[in-house]
């Protein structure tokens, strides 16, 4: 079959024509992948940053956001039917620890992620345990589908705390951010206020409908909060930067008792102002992945009650020249890119 391979440890991933098709455990699936999107994280394996040199032992097939159809089940496997619509969670989790006996398996001390640690999603086929699984209603098109795992992270940050009639800053207008912002205005906040460095990210945050779209400076932001009447500062932030200087201009624009949900990775450790945090009684909460169904729950529910995200994606490619959405990205001329796998 073919597959996008990490091959080597060094820049670069390689499509390959004759991969050997996986055949699925007991409690797997076999998905035939008809859509994929390219992720951030991707696009670090790819370029080969510290974090996937620690994290992947190439050959890995990589991907993780993805549609298709189940074309095998494995032993075992009850409660799904051969041709259905599925996505699925990323995240594999051990069932063994005491998070995932809890019932909290997007807490579990184990997780793997597909097309990390295991073989993923770009590819013809993927096997995957049919408790990740989550069927697809019709009225989803495909390339949205493909996308529920970032989209989920967004849900999942945009709704780590109450929203409605809040103020809210974002730092960073990566896909991720937009999508958040998107989910905060849906669900009620009063100002949606989203931040970076690049001018392109901006004009594409406020052509996707985020109306306020400003650089990170503070005299910037500050500019902005006394056009909004946003006179104490932000209720709740969402970081999505992981850049420390980012984070402290959010700091010093959050209300006393204000909520932060942090998303972004840093690339190393960085340095905060505790103070701000103490002395003005806000909460920080990471972020990671999504609960799981539960987030998945809710991003269909949004999706089907009218929340339109299809401006996020600027490209659709046929899976062989991923390459080009991968220098896209690299560029950043692109949001989503939706590679395609049917013949
Ligand atoms: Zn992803
Ligand atoms: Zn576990």
């Amino acid at each position: 079959m073919k597959a996008i391979v990490k091959q080597h440890p060094s820049r670069g991933l390689t499509f390959v024509e004759n991969a050997p098709i996986p055949e699925p455990k007991a409690g797997e699936v076999q998905v035939k992948i008809t859509h994929t999107a390219i992720c951030g994280s991707d696009l670090h394996i790819y370029q080969w940053n510290e974090w996937a040199q620690n994290t992947l032992s190439p050959p890995v097939t990589v991907g993780h956001e993805f549609v298709g159809q189940i074309a095998k089940l494995g032993p075992g496997v009850k409660g799904w039917q051969v041709g259905e619509r599925v996505s699925g969670e990323g995240h594999l989790v051990c069932e063994k620890c005491r998070n995932c006996r809890a019932g909290k398996r997007h807490l579990c001390i184990r997780t793997q992620g597909i097309g990390i640690h295991t073989n993923g999603a770009f590819a013809e086929f993927m096997c995957i345990p049919a408790t990740n699984l989550y069927r697809i209603p019709p009225a989803i098109p495909n390339n949205i589908a493909a996308m529920l795992d970032p989209f989920g992270n967004a849900v999942h940050t945009a709704l780590a705390f109450p929203v409605i009639g809040e103020d809210i800053l974002i730092t960073g207008a990566g896909p991720i951010g937009i999508m958040a912002g998107l989910v905060a205005q849906h669900t009620g906040a009063r100002h949606v206020v989203i931040t970076d460095i690049q001018a392109e990210r901006l004009k594409l945050a406020h052509q996707l409908g985020i109306p306020h779209a400003v650089h990170s400076d503070s005299v910037t932001i500050q500019a902005k909060m006394k056009e909004l009447g946003i006179q104490s500062g932000f209720d709740v932030g969402f970081e999505m930067s992981g850049n420390s200087q980012a984070i402290e201009v959010m700091l010093q624009h959050m209300h006393h008792g204000s909520s932060i949900a942090l998303l972004g990775v840093a690339s190393g450790k960085i340095q905060l102002n505790l103070n701000e945090i103490v002395f003005k009684s806000i909460s920080l909460r990471g972020i990671y992945g999504r609960e799981i169904f539960e987030t998945w729950y809710k991003m269909i529910a949004m999706l089907e009650g009218g929340l339109d995200i299809s401006s996020l994606i600027t490209h659709e490619l046929a899976a062989k020249n991923f390459e080009q959405g991968i220098s896209l990205l690299e560029q950043g001329k692109a949001l989503k890119v939706i590679l395609t796998w049917e013949t």
